[in-house]
């Protein structure tokens, strides 16, 4: 399982996987950080789908078609907004890991990548979101997914280094 993961810093828009994670915000017309960057990317046929949708649940995840991405698809979901922790953060987050390895394997996607999700603009501490991110895709690999490889992609090198932390750790305790 531990190679199935890879912690890498980059710009998710250029991730030549099967399904890119977009980090969004319930209505799913778009934002600012890397949802900016992924609607930049793909093209205006992304906001098409996406209004069509009609908004997504924080903690879940919706599929679309990844338009001019390298990424054949991009699945949207909705992190937590942190307010301290005591408002089911943690849970809400491993969900949105959750749900978007499901949507993956639903549309047969063999490779992902993940952004840092909630660790922008809504507030979530890196080194707790790196715990839930690496845990909660450790475990689902490890029941059987035919996914192959799950990137974890950080924009910075302090993010990046902090989600190989959490890794490396993960991998020791195993
Ligand atoms: P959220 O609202 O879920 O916090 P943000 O987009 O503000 O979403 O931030 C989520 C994470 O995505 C942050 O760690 C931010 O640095 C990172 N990020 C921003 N742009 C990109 C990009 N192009 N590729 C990968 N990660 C990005």
């Amino acid at each position: 399982m531990a190679g199935r993961i890879v912690v890498k810093a980059g710009d998710i828009t250029r991730e030549e996987v099967d399904a890119i994670v977009n980090a969004a915000n319930e209505s799913l017309l778009g934002g600012g950080g890397v949802d900016g960057a992924i609607h930049r990317a793909a093209g205006p046929g992304l906001l098409q789908e996406c209004r069509r949708l009609g908004g997504c649940p924080t903690g879940e995840a919706r599929t679309t078609a990844g338009y001019a991405l390298p990424a054949r698809y991009v699945i949207h979901t909705v992190g937590p907004v942190w307010r301290g922790g005591g408002a089911g953060e943690a849970e809400l987050l491993a969900r949105c890991y959750q749900r978007s390895l499901e949507e993956a394997e639903a549309h047969g996607v063999r490779t992902m990548a993940f952004p840092a999700i909630s660790t922008g603009a809504y507030g979530y501490p890196l080194a707790e979101a790196a715990e839930i991110a690496v845990r909660t895709v450790a475990r689902h690999l490890a029941n059987g997914s035919p996914i192959e490889e799950v990137r974890l992609v950080c924009f910075s090198e302090t993010a990046r280094r902090i989600f190989a932390e959490a890794l490396a750790r993960h991998c020791g305790e195993r």
